[in-house]
């Protein structure tokens, strides 16, 4: 009994964790060798040059949201 909701609780925390990690990728951009921020060559794959441009763009597209873009 407490097997099966064992593996339930695995299978649910599994799906959020993956929520959580497409998320965190920003899937919905494609690496182009230019930082999605500042424009800055990156090495390809990847869509910012650090944590702090992905960080700025996220907040930079959560406010756009907030506007009604
Ligand atoms: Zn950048």
């Amino acid at each position: 009994m407490s097997d099966n909701a064992d593996r339930a609780d695995a299978r649910i925390a599994a799906a959020v964790q993956s929520a959580l990690n497409k998320v965190r990728d920003t899937p919905s951009l494609c690496g182009d060798g230019h930082c999605h921020f500042c424009e800055e060559a990156v090495p390809d794959a990847r869509v910012f040059c650090n944590a702090d441009c992905r960080d700025d763009y996220q907040k930079h597209q959560a406010g756009r949201r907030r506007a009604g873009y």
